[in-house]
């Protein structure tokens, strides 16, 4: 029977904060070999602030159980961003210390288990390898049995009988959920100095500040109070500016009218209602050398006398059926 003592974090800063539902249990193996390497170091590691974008509940060596989180904090440890892995499960590490013993190690976290699944009403099929969050190969020891102990063994540790001790202090509620109280310029500090890392690793550690957090971190950056967004027009509006000339022509219009361009453009063009349908000429005939083929082809009435029509609006003049000029209206027919 061992005891779970309580060494809790007081920064939640690298957690995704409070409303974890202890949906599962996700177990983990630190890694680390180095003599030493145990729960306590790991534990200490967590309580002075991790330089790795990482946190988790619990970690276990052969001789004790050491909880850095409350259960109902949402930890990032499992590689799979605001996933299930971290927003919904508990964290345990087993230590792998080269001068503990691995497998008395996983009984202790198999006895942690089995207090945490009775505790949240969680079940044996919700207990987990980290690997099933992201890929990651961890509990790498537990997976590969190298150590003489393997998954199915842990998984039949946590199903026979064992116990532990509850804490005292998790019953009372002086520990309990005090939200992080950083503020977002503090957080946007914090990311400046490079605390958070950068990319989805940020994402994942400042969770659901990331957008106002990022936000305030450019505004530092680049020296300036939030730009109020440009008021948004309605199309008619834009289109009443265009026709006014307030808005160019040419490259400068579309410049000016940006993303809105071509519906600003459609209505002034009368095509606002008619679907847009670019290039969809169709294509007809495009072997043959005979105008009245190639209008057959497309289904245009290939009369002499709308082929006159045709050539006058081509501007080819006193259309009269000459090959050459029938040969100009296919060109230009075909575009
Ligand atoms: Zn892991």
């Amino acid at each position: 029977m061992v005891a779970i003592k309580q060494q809790l974090v007081a920064s939640r800063s690298l957690t995704s904060g409070v409303g974890n539902p202890c949906n599962y249990i996700t177990i983990h193996e630190t890694a680390n070999t180095n003599k030493g390497a145990n729960a306590q170091s790991h534990a200490n590691l967590q309580s002075k602030g991790n330089s790795r974008l990482a946190s988790w509940h619990y970690q276990v060596d052969d001789k004790e159980i050491i909880q850095s989180f409350l259960d109902n904090v949402r930890c990032l440890h499992a590689g799979d961003g605001r996933g299930k892995g971290n927003m919904e499960s508990i964290g345990i590490e087993i230590c792998v210390n080269s001068d503990g013993n691995f497998k008395n190690a996983v009984k202790n976290a198999a006895e942690l288990v089995k207090y945490l699944m009775k505790k949240h009403d969680i079940g044996i099929s919700h207990v987990v390898q980290h690997s099933r969050w992201s890929g990651k190969d961890c509990p790498h020891n537990l997976r590969d049995g190298s150590k003489g102990i393997n998954w199915n063994d842990f998984i039949g540790l946590v199903k026979g009988t064992a116990g532990v001790h509850v804490p005292s202090q998790e019953v009372g509620s002086a520990v309990i959920t005090k939200p992080s109280s950083k503020t977002i310029d503090q957080l946007a500090d914090e990311v400046i100095a490079g605390k958070h890392g950068s990319g989805a690793q940020r994402k994942q550690s400042l969770g659901s500040q990331y957008e106002a957090v990022q936000k305030r971190v450019n505004e530092k950056l680049l020296g300036s109070q939030p730009k109020p967004k440009p008021a948004t027009k309605s199309i008619d509006q834009l289109v009443k500016e265009t026709l006014a000339g307030k808005h160019g022509n040419g490259e400068a219009r579309k410049k000016s009218l940006g993303s809105n361009y071509q519906a600003v453009m459609n209505v002034i063009n009368g095509k606002a209602s008619a679907p847009k349908k670019a290039a969809s000429k169709p294509k007809g005939n495009m072997k043959t050398n005979s105008i009245v083929d190639y209008l057959k082809s497309i289904k245009v009435d290939s009369s002499f006398t709308n082929r006159k029509k045709l050539a006058a609006k081509h501007g080819i003049k006193n259309y009269s059926g000459t090959s050459s000029q029938n040969a100009q209206l296919l060109k230009k027919m075909r575009g």
